[in-house]
């Protein structure tokens, strides 16, 4: 059933206009209000706290990034408002940055299914690079070209490297480096792909 479109005279418009403007004026007076009680509760939480300048490791833009440390702990990670490029703005991935450290959610097992398996098992991280270190040792022992139709070529194909945004610009460096060692040829993103 259709609704009885509703029909205001000029005092109920008038009425309607002031009651409005009055719940508007009160939410920005409490929204004004919860600004400065939600900055006043950050002070609060990095009172004393030591600022370390940093940067953001999650991409090549580089922001700059401020983390208050207190008594070895870090309290907040943010923006660094004085540095030359970023001036303080973090993207959402950056602004995230402090749950690198805290997130409960943070893997801190590795997920293993083994051939032929159809379950996968969590196992120790330092046994599942134990056993990627085991791998790629193998692989390239069985399948390194040092030599290709006369040509040297140092190459090994059986292998490929696939790299992540959540990787630092230190981490590619050094995978990078440590791929080409290997002879990997490979060398691949998941944001290019
Ligand atoms: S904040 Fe975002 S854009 Fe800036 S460096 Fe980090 S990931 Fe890159």
């Amino acid at each position: 059933m259709e609704s009885a479109p509703m029909t205001l005279n000029r005092r109920d418009f008038l009425k309607l206009s002031g009651m409005s403007a009055a719940a508007a004026a009160g939410l920005v007076a409490g929204g004004a209000r919860n600004a400065a009680a939600q900055r006043r509760t950050d002070e609060l939480r990095i009172s004393e706290a030591k600022e370390v300048l940093g940067v953001c490791p999650f991409c090549s833009v580089g922001c700059g990034t401020v983390a208050h440390v207190r008594n070895g702990q870090l309290l907040n990670v943010e923006g660094n408002i004085e540095h030359p490029i970023s001036e303080g703005s973090l993207c959402p991935k950056g602004a995230a940055t402090f749950q690198l450290a805290y997130n409960e959610n943070r893997a801190t097992k590795a997920l293993y299914r083994a051939p032929g398996s159809t379950e996968w098992q969590p196992i120790d991280l330092k046994q599942a690079l134990d056993m990627i270190a085991e791998r790629i040792k193998r692989t390239r022992d069985q399948y390194f070209i040092h030599e290709e139709d006369g040509v040297i070529v140092n190459r090994l194909d059986a292998m490929a490297h696939l790299g992540s945004a959540v990787l630092e610009n230190e981490d590619n460096y050094a995978l990078t480096k440590l791929m080409r060692a290997l002879g990997v040829s490979y060398l691949e993103h998941h944001a290019r792909i």
